[in-house]
């Protein structure tokens, strides 16, 4: 193993393990005092739960992947990187002999794509938005895609049906949102927590108008259970709630900057950008992780999203 790789993997699997504290973690050090402070939190094992005949509910590492099983092909998503890769290969051989024969990535961030090579009959499929990502490669540890898709791709794992969907940039910009509408399960990844605000650390490339936009759209499918990438619950209400999160977050924003606009003219939205994450609250989600920290981030981003696009 070079050192590259090396590198690559511990980067990986503490970002991963990061991403387990509650909503990203809890705070920020800069790489040389995480080498001397980080403490890397207790692994609970990894658990396959049942969602539908032939469907499961990888969580392991903090982090999730399905699993569709059926006549002998086997669809897995996001195994992270090698160690979890192992992990979860060992847990679906408990349930079949086959093969993993596809993994879908959810999206272009490395804690999520790498590991692919422990599945060597896997075929890779990864939004088309992927590769330029891939491209950058500062670490060495990114798979090789072997299909894309531009806006809906449909694979047939036996008899089931698994869909995927892109309905524009949430978190990065190959957000692909996976759908089995005979099951009504629903996996995005990094979109939302549970109760929980996205760490002030990791929104930088979140679109905070993308993923309200997403989220409303798949707010209207029929949903048994919700995976999201980084909590073990499957529930349909921690999506809606954050349905209602963005939705509120972007109301908010968005009447203040209009009222600046009324008021002192184009260029007083400016005066909101500085002022307003230090003003705006929105009591109903104060109790929610990560709120005290990174509230007055996601209203930045927010007014971000909304004056700039992206
Ligand atoms: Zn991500």
């Amino acid at each position: 193993m070079n050192g590259i790789v090396r590198l690559a993997l511990a980067v990986c699997c503490a970002a991963i393990l990061w991403a387990g504290l509650g909503g990203y973690g809890q705070f920020a050090p800069s790489a040389a005092l995480a080498a001397q402070q980080y403490q890397a939190p207790q692994i609970p094992p990894p658990t396959m739960t049942m969602l539908a005949e032939g469907v499961y509910h990888y969580f392991g590492f903090f982090s999730s992947s399905l699993v569709v099983i059926s006549d002998g092909q086997v669809l897995t998503t996001d195994p992270s990187n090698p160690s979890r890769a192992q992990s979860l290969q060992e847990e679906i051989a408990k349930l079949t002999d086959a093969p993993v024969t596809t993994i879908v990535l959810t999206h272009e961030h490395y804690d999520h794509v790498g590991g692919t090579g422990v599945f060597p009959d896997a075929s890779v499929v990864c939004h088309r938005n992927c590769q330029p990502a891939f491209d950058l490669a500062p670490l060495g540890d990114v798979p090789t895609v072997d299909e894309t898709f531009d806006d809906f791709m449909e694979i047939r794992v036996g008899d089931k049906v698994v869909e995927l969907h892109y309905l524009g940039p949430g978190d990065g910009e190959a957000t692909t949102i996976i759908y089995m509408p005979n099951e009504q399960i629903v996996v995005t990844s990094d979109m939302y927590e549970p109760r929980a605000l996205t760490h002030k650390n990791w929104v930088d490339d979140k679109h905070f108008t993308g993923t309200r936009h997403i989220l409303n759209i798949i707010g209207q499918w029929d949903i048994t259970h919700a995976i999201n990438a980084h909590s073990p619950g499957t529930d349909p209400v921690d999506l809606m709630e954050n349905v209602e999160y963005y939705n509120d977050l972007y109301d908010a924003v968005y009447e203040a900057m209009l009222d600046a606009v009324a008021e002192g003219g184009l260029f007083a939205v400016f005066g909101v950008y500085g002022s307003l994450p230090q003003t705006l609250e929105l009591e109903k989600y104060q109790d929610w992780t990560n709120y005290d920290t990174s509230f007055p981030r996601h209203v930045e981003r927010m007014f971000q999203s909304i004056s700039h696009g992206d």
